[in-house]
């Protein structure tokens, strides 16, 4: 039987030389083409970088008749495109700004189509199940596959209507393919396109070779600048708004003298399509952009993705620092990270829809998890993924300098408790004013001095205030109000009721000596 199964294989080889000029097959990519072939729906759950086109793009000039492929976004199609056509796949797409639908149709009926590109609106709409009863089909393919959840962190409602589209072509195979799934996302993708439990193939997610580090952010043009300094290699700078973007490179450049160009939807496209040209042709540029930059791009040398706030998710995370170092060679993801991020991103949750409330929230938590943890970020990572990694990996700031961590929930009281009592409408920096005794004139004033938490904090205690507020804010015990204040929240009551410790991570001993020299 062994033998029946590899042949399929040696075949998709011998294609895989012809047509790609690859060697061989690269991780679970066998797997996925032997299932493929073997007319078995599959759900691949692949890493950025780790070929999954080649896994549907393969299969297609195998098969006789079409694989359609369904793509979310025109301009990803039309790189797919290009790139398909340059390996002499037959390969169209219908979307909006095609004018050469009559040929493509013809072509497609007729059976000359390997690939069929097509985005999830036109597959949603009526008319296209009759298309495809129109023409031999081989395959289908799903591409950004988590769409179809709402549990995944990036919903399209038209993905849902796939299902029924597929389910009229019983006979022919799918294929799901996404860079970023959870187990729960991956529960939801199998059985909102029905693809059965046994049809998962799990790529390793590990990128040994990406060294993760995360910093709070105190003065983020020093912070980029010095990791400039060590890094003379290609690197991406993702901030959070256009005007972050436009602002970050304006001083980056300034600072250190280098090349550094802006990205971000705001420019205009030629700017921006000669940003980045220039960036994927350049081996010491530094690109500051929004995560609008990056999908599609292939180039292996960049040696730093860094973020100067926090990203969406872990997902979000994974995938912009996977453009680090796809050459193999040592690369740095960075982030540097504020309590007022996390707070924000909270106060954004309450715009969300109450159907996905929930699940962005346990997405904020699982990345607060990850950047608070005094132990292996790798290990985070990838047992967010469903692995099952090693305790340490040696090569993330918390395996190759261990931090400090202590038991702060003795303080975590005493800071809840003078937010609350001052009326949870001040910010921090009253809080600590309240909590070391300051004679302070506002303190006075409000009389807060005559509260029994005044002046309960001093010395060693003291320095652990800082530190302390940020992670109940990442962890959303602490939540800035519209005004700047803080307000309890999420676990605020269990910690104050003893029923919940708070551990916390000390800044490197590099930062506190600076902050104590800086007499602050
Ligand atoms: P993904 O969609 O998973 O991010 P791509 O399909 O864009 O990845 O492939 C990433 C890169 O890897 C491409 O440059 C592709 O040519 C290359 N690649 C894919 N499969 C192989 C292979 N078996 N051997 C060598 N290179 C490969
Ligand atoms: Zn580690």
């Amino acid at each position: 039987a062994g033998h029946q199964r590899i042949e399929p294989l040696d075949a998709a080889r011998a294609e895989l030389r012809r047509l790609f000029g690859h060697d061989d097959f690269r991780g679970v990519q066998a797997r996925v083409v032997e299932r493929v072939l073997g007319g078995e729906s599959t759900l691949a759950v692949m890493p950025t970088g780790a070929g999954k086109s080649l896994t549907y793009q393969l299969p297609a000039t195998m098969l006789p008749g079409t694989c359609v492929v369904v793509s979310p976004l025109i301009a990803l199609m039309h790189d797919q495109l290009r790139a398909a056509r340059a390996n002499g796949i037959e390969a169209a797409t219908l979307t909006s700004v095609d004018a050469d639908w009559r040929e493509t149709l013809d072509r497609f009926r007729a059976g000359a189509l390997d690939l069929l590109y097509v985005a999830p609106e036109r597959a949603s709409q009526p008319g296209f199940r009759e298309l495809l009863s129109s023409a031999p089909l081989a395959l289908f393919a799903v591409d950004e596959a988590h769409c179809v959840s709402e549990w995944g962190h990036d919903f399209r409602p038209d993905y849902r209507q796939l299902r029924g589209l597929m389910d009229a072509f019983p006979h022919v195979p799918r294929l799901a393919l996404t860079a970023t799934a959870d187990a729960h996302t991956r529960a939801d993708i199998l059985e909102q396109l029905g693809i059965p439990a046994e049809g998962l193939v799990l790529a390793g997610f590990d990128r040994p070779n990406i060294r993760y580090v995360m910093r709070h952010r105190d003065n983020p043009v020093r912070q980029l600048a010095a990791l400039m300094a060590e890094e003379s290699g290609p690197g991406i700078v993702y901030a959070p708004t256009r005007r972050k973007v436009e602002d970050l490179a304006d001083k980056l450049a300034g600072a250190t003298g280098r090349p550094v160009l802006p990205y971000h939807a705001g420019l205009d496209p030629a700017v921006r399509s000669a940003n980045q040209a220039a960036f994927v042709a350049s081996e010491d540029m530094v690109i500051v952009a929004t995560v609008a930059f990056g999908m599609g791009i292939d180039k292996p040398d960049v040696r730093f993705v860094a973020h100067a706030g926090i990203p969406k998710s872990i997902e979000g995370y994974y995938q912009e620092t996977g453009r680090a170092g796809r050459d193999g060679d040592p690369a740095r993801a960075v982030m540097l990270w504020g309590a007022g991020d996390f707070a924000q991103a909270r106060q954004r949750l309450g715009e969300v829809d109450e159907a996905r409330r929930a699940g962005e929230r346990a997405r904020l938590d699982a990345l607060a998890g990850l950047v608070e943890t005094a132990g292996c970020r790798r290990a985070v990572l990838l047992r967010h993924f469903g692995e099952n990694p090693p305790e340490t990996c040696g090569n993330c700031d918390n395996c190759l300098s261990p931090p400090g961590v202590t038991d702060a929930t003795e303080t975590a009281r005493k800071l809840l408790s003078a937010a609350y009592r001052t009326g949870q409408s001040f910010g921090f920096g009253h809080l600590q004013k309240v909590l070391t005794g300051a004679e302070d004139e506002r303190v006075l004033q409000r009389g807060h001095d005559r509260l029994s938490v005044f002046g309960i904090v001093d010395g060693e205690e003291a320095r652990l205030l800082q530190p302390l507020s940020r992670a109940l804010q990442a962890r959303g015990a602490l939540v800035a109000t519209e005004h700047g204040g803080l307000a309890l929240g999420g676990d605020a009551r269990a910690i104050l009721k003893g029923e919940q410790t708070v551990e916390i991570v000390l800044p490197p001993r590099k930062e506190r000596s600076r902050r104590r020299r800086d007499g602050g």
